[in-house]
């Protein structure tokens, strides 16, 4: 059968927001694009299940490409002693932080976390998200990680949402292997990164660059294996310091580089030669009431495109709401909406690599669709709270 949306406003294009079809009509079969356009030149098919829209907005569903959506156990104590003055390194002394959540996840089962994690995503999924990205490194031994790569297969097989996995083994350095970075670096790079995409786990491949991650040089390590993999890469680059990590990864033509508030000119310009997208992670800036704010004007200047994401994880970004996020990149980063809703949509599906969601609701194209009662587009980025969408869909089945 033939599923058709009647009676909708369509915007089919976030490249040009205000083209808004009025009385527009969207259909598809087996999951993908048939007809969108003008109601009037739809033509009616024998089989055709009709939805009428009430006059609500459709547009192409919205695309989480950078969340830590599995996890186990809270933060939430940090979170009150942060409150009470205490610094992030003073917690990690203590013995929370990241590695507080790795414990509670290596002693977690699977349906543990399936069942810590599902609320969250589907918190994602009724904000209009179709497609989410979930990385693992809070397992950081090789079945911890094997297992939340397994949990984030499973949620998009109990949620029907799109997800695209992540193995982020090099976030921290697990405690066993103090001393001995290099030796972890390496089974990452030449053991478990191989094992997990024969298994058919993973998507793509990330590290945090930082000075309280791994180094450029370690990075490269992982990179060199991945490249020889054909698996992609992306980075957790220049948040907290700058250390040059956006230009080794476009150096291996990095399908994003995430965060970028230290970003440097010659940062931007490596971007912008390797085609890789900046990802901005507003609700992560907030959270740690950050105050330096990524080069938006030279970024926009050299032609970077710009997604932007949750970063959904228990220390550094509570946040469940994609839209929440676009008002944040206006607000602190100073994005305007256009540039938000193409950061979670078009310019999100290439920084996952998934091309056939990188050109809009066209015939023959995925039917990613997400259906908002509003009257204005721009409310996806106005409303503080974010947005629910009426219904959304992925590859054309209603998922919320
Ligand atoms: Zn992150």
């Amino acid at each position: 059968m033939r599923q058709v949306l009647l009676d909708a406003r369509l915007l089919p294009d976030p490249r040009t927001p205000d083209l808004i079809l009025d009385d527009a009509a969207l259909a598809w079969r087996d999951g993908v694009i048939e007809f969108a356009g003008p109601r009037s030149a739809l033509r009616a098919a024998p089989d055709d299940v009709i939805t009428r829209c009430e006059r609500d907005l459709l547009l192409p569903a919205l695309i989480d490409c950078h969340t830590h959506a599995v996890w186990a156990g809270d933060r939430i104590d940090e979170f009150a002693e942060r409150q009470r003055g205490a610094s992030y390194a003073d917690i990690a002394r203590r013995g929370g932080g990241i590695l507080a959540t790795v414990r509670a996840t290596r002693a977690a089962s699977e349906a543990q976390l399936i069942e810590a994690a599902l609320p969250r995503v589907k918190a994602l999924i009724a904000g209009g998200v179709a497609t989410i990205e979930i990385k693992s490194g809070y397992g950081l031994d090789f079945a911890s990680e094997t297992k939340m790569l397994r949990v984030a297969r499973a949620l998009g097989q109990l949620t029907g949402a799109r997800v695209v996995t992540t193995l982020l083994a090099l976030h921290a350095l697990p405690p066993e292997f103090e001393g001995r970075r290099g030796a972890y670096v390496r089974a990452v790079a030449t053991e478990w990164l191989p094992l997990l995409l024969d298994q058919g786990l993973v998507d793509q491949v990330d590290v945090f660059i930082e000075s309280i991650g791994f180094s450029v040089e370690e990075a490269r390590v992982l990179f060199r294996a991945a490249e020889r993999l054909g698996c992609p890469i992306k980075a957790h680059a220049e948040q907290l310091t700058l250390t040059g990590a956006s230009a080794l990864a476009a150096e291996f033509r990095a399908l994003s580089v995430d965060h970028v508030e230290y970003l440097d000119a010659l940062g931007v310009r490596a971007l912008a030669d390797a085609g890789t997208i900046a990802v901005l992670l507003p609700s992560a800036f907030f959270a740690l009431k950050e105050t330096q704010l990524p080069p938006i004007a030279a970024l926009r200047a050299a032609g970077v495109p710009l997604a932007v994401a949750t970063d959904l994880n228990p220390g550094t970004g509570p946040q469940r709401s994609l839209t929440a996020a676009l008002n944040q990149a206006c607000v602190l980063f100073g994005l305007r909406a256009d540039e938000a809703l193409l950061g979670a949509t078009l310019n999100a599906a290439r920084a996952l690599g998934v091309h056939e969601l990188s050109e809009g609701l066209q015939v023959g194209t995925p039917a990613d669709v997400a259906r908002f009662s509003i009257a204005r587009w721009e409310e996806l980025c106005y409303w503080q709270s974010g947005v629910s969408a009426r219904a959304i869909y992925c590859r054309g089945r209603l998922i919320g």
